[in-house]
């Protein structure tokens, strides 16, 4: 199916230039002596340090500025990179934001949540935000950004909700379109991708990628690796947000089942943002190796992952594989004590 027709109907609004990079990885890819590597760099799209969610809002900012919204009221993390971005790309947007960030305010400005504090965007705290999500999620927004946005309205504003991680139905169609590219960009390189490895945080990431790798017609397998433990498994998860997005499009196919989806989580650790071993040095060897910045809380623990199946054998001398950087260095600067 041609992608570029099923996604044009959907008002975009481009805030970075694309394609970003495909890059071979020729220190790394000798040094594990196992898979050609290839790294697609969507950790260079161009709103406030980049990273995937950029992707995501070109579709999802577009929706907000239909529905004519003057500020966008969004949650996360206090190192949200998700946050961040959409925060930056409001303010390009000529538009006022807010975060509800779950945690406590700091006590120094740090890393992402000094950006937002920089993007001059409301920051209401809230320790609550993942069990709010547990209890009564309704498409990644918890009560407490209903309210903000409630009293918003009632100030004559028009908020716009913009859902954890950008990861709904309209926020996927920015992987489906990352796939397009990276099949031109693979057919351009000669390159045959068995896997495309990336971190799994809200699962909107993958599902836009197995979305498009299906309406594609690849063959290369998506493996999500996991960076935060769930009660629900996370393939039920994502299938279901497959589903949910092929039906956003009109598409009607066989549906995804979990079984059709690939989410490893031994590289977890204790949990969402919890410093592993691994993931300090598959940090230290992409910055050694590659010149490339991951971040212990994503990208880091994705690598690790690609690095441990390396030389478990899973991935091999016959596999070309694709790491998907998406971003994420800014939460360095928050912790630098790891370093
Ligand atoms: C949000 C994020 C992810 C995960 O993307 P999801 O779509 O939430 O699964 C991976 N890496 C980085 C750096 C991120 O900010």
């Amino acid at each position: 199916m041609d992608i570029k027709k099923v996604i044009a109907k959907y008002p975009r609004i481009h805030l970075t230039p694309l394609p970003t990079p495909l890059e071979f990885a020729p220190q790394l890819t000798k040094m594990l002596g196992g898979p050609k590597i290839y790294v697609k760099r969507d950790d260079l799209t161009a709103i406030a340090f980049g990273g995937n969610k950029t992707r995501k809002l070109e579709f999802l900012m577009a929706d907000a500025v239909k529905q004519n919204a003057d500020t966008v009221i969004t949650l996360g993390g206090v190192q949200s990179n998700w946050v961040r971005q959409c925060v930056a790309a409001a303010r390009k947007l000529g538009m006022n934001s807010v975060a509800v960030l779950e945690g406590e305010m700091p006590q120094v400005y740090q890393g992402n949540v000094l950006l937002d504090r920089i993007f001059g965007a409301q920051l209401i705290y809230d320790s609550n935000i993942t069990q709010e999500l547990e209890d009564q999620e309704i498409q990644g927004i918890c009560p407490i950004t209903s309210k903000v946005a409630e009293s918003y309205r009632q100030r004559g504003k028009h908020p716009y909700l913009m859902p954890l991680g950008g990861a709904t139905p309209l926020g996927n169609l920015g992987y489906i379109n990352a796939v397009d590219e990276l099949m031109y960009q693979m057919d351009e390189q000669g390159i045959h991708a068995d896997y495309l490895i990336a971190g799994t945080g809200t699962g909107g990431t993958q599902a836009g990628i197995e979305c498009g790798l299906r309406l594609a017609n690849a063959s290369a397998k998506m493996l999500g690796i996991s960076v935060s433990h769930h009660t629900q498994p996370k393939e039920v998860e994502i299938a279901a947000l497959c589903n949910t997005t092929m039906e956003f499009l009109g598409i009607h196919e066989q549906p995804f089942t979990p079984n059709d989806i690939s989410v490893n989580y031994d590289y977890v650790g204790e949990g969402y943002g919890a410093v592993t071993d691994a993931a300090i040095e598959a940090i230290h060897m992409a910055a050694e190796l590659e010149g490339l910045i991951l971040c212990h809380t994503y990208a880091g623990k994705a690598f690790a992952g690609m690095v441990d199946l390396i030389r478990r054998g899973v991935l091999t001398r016959d596999h070309t594989v694709v790491f998907i950087h998406t971003g994420g260095g800014v939460g360095n600067f928050a912790h630098p004590e790891l370093f």
